[in-house]
């Protein structure tokens, strides 16, 4: 049994060494206690875990030209202590999440759907954003409770770490919050902009989902199931795209290049 006060000292350590991070568009901070290699660790955790019960696409091609979008988008990511990686999920159902520590996937069903490369990035750049933001480190550390997640950085308690397993895929699924999305939506726009993307993009893909499944946070997976009604993300991120000079910036959607690389997802 700790004691009060050992618990005490253990997050004055704890914050000492993790501290606040940078994690809003703004620049805004917030107190991280799940330090980054910890953050790794769960997100190759993850990553196993989703491996053994999605199927990876076996298009290495199609993976690559995935990837190279992805880097595009990372590459003007603020944050730079993770390796971002963008791993393309066989499956139908229209999806994309970010676990910990730079693991981002993304469904065949999404490629499908999506129009052009600008849409795709801008949805790669959305996880990029949840990322930058450590929202599942921070939705872990409310979920779990300041202190497991002080004992899992100092790996000092293996209940902590068994904590953690019993989340098991729930970890990375983890509905992220309103405020995460929008922010989440912010970085996108922002970084699709910096690689020379249309952000519009990003409203055409939203728009996309409406179509889909209506504008509610209805029984869908990842992007959809999100408590900000989508037609409310598309307002922002109109407000948001507006916030950037884009006169003589590029507006690449390279639609033709997208829609011949995936023809086979259209069959
Ligand atoms: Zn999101």
């Amino acid at each position: 049994m700790r004691t009060v006060r050992t618990t005490f000292a253990l997050f004055v350590l704890i914050a000492l060494i993790s501290g606040c991070a940078t994690t809003g568009p703004g620049g805004e901070r917030s107190l991280i206690l799940i330090d980054t290699p910890t953050e790794i660790q769960m997100g190759l955790e993850s990553d196993r875990g989703i491996r053994a019960e999605y199927p990876v696409l076996q298009d290495e091609a199609l993976a690559s030209y995935v990837r190279e979008i992805g880097a595009a988008v990372a590459a003007y990511s603020s944050r730079t202590d993770v390796e971002y990686t963008f791993t393309v999920l066989d499956s139908d159902v229209v999806n994309a999440f970010a676990a910990p520590g730079g693991f981002v996937y993304i469904t065949t069903g999404l490629l499908a759907l999506a129009g052009d490369e600008a849409e795709v990035a801008c949805v790669l750049s959305h996880e990029v954003g949840h990322v930058i933001g450590r929202h599942s480190v921070r939705s872990m550390q409310s979920a779990m409770g300041m202190q497991v997640a002080a004992e899992l950085v100092l790996g000092e308690d293996n209940a902590a770490w068994g904590q953690v397993a019993g989340l098991g895929a729930g970890l990375f699924m983890m509905k992220n919050s309103r405020d995460h999305e929008f922010q989440a939506d912010q970085f996108g726009v922002k970084h699709a902009v910096m690689a020379g993307y249309d952000p519009d993009g990003m409203i055409r893909f939203f728009e996309k989902l409406v179509e889909m499944h209506g504008s509610g946070p209805g029984g869908v997976a990842g992007w959809l199931s999100t408590h900000p009604d989508t037609n409310e993300r598309i307002d922002r991120a109109r407000l948001e795209i507006e916030t950037y000079d884009m006169n003589g910036h590029p507006r690449n959607r390279h639609t033709d290049r997208y829609l011949s690389r995936t023809t086979s997802l259209r069959g």
